[in-house]
């Protein structure tokens, strides 16, 4: 379970598998190292946590997809995003969003990120 101490949110190593697993795939690469964030399409490696040390912009974080629902913190409400996406979410209920996206076949571009 989720640990709550003020406005940080921790959370154990099962949750972010979970939130990782959620994340869109690319067909071409391997999930346990990229997916995709679904609110830029650019890809996140896994190895990538965000962490207070490691500020950067494309590192992931855990980001809830019901943000309405009572159990906030549940396994299946978790899904991985970029730590900078996390403000352009708009709606408080992701979920349509998200599998929207998923029904679509995504490709990492292997070329462009050379
Ligand atoms: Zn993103």
């Amino acid at each position: 379970m989720a640990k709550i101490t003020g406005n940080e949110v921790e959370f154990n190593t099962l949750e972010l598998n979970l939130a990782w697993e959620k994340a869109i795939s690319l067909e071409n690469v391997d999930p346990n190292k990229i997916k995709m964030c679904y609110i830029c399409k650019f890809h996140m490696l896994k190895e990538n946590y965000y962490t207070d040390k490691t500020a950067d912009i494309l590192y992931w974080t855990v980001d809830l997809i019901n943000t309405k629902q009572p159990e906030l913190f549940q396994s299946d409400n978790l899904i991985a995003i970029h730590q900078g996406c996390l403000i352009f979410r708009k709606k408080p209920n992701a979920a349509k969003r998200i599998e929207k996206i998923r029904k679509v076949k995504w490709l990492y571009d292997e070329e462009f990120h050379q």
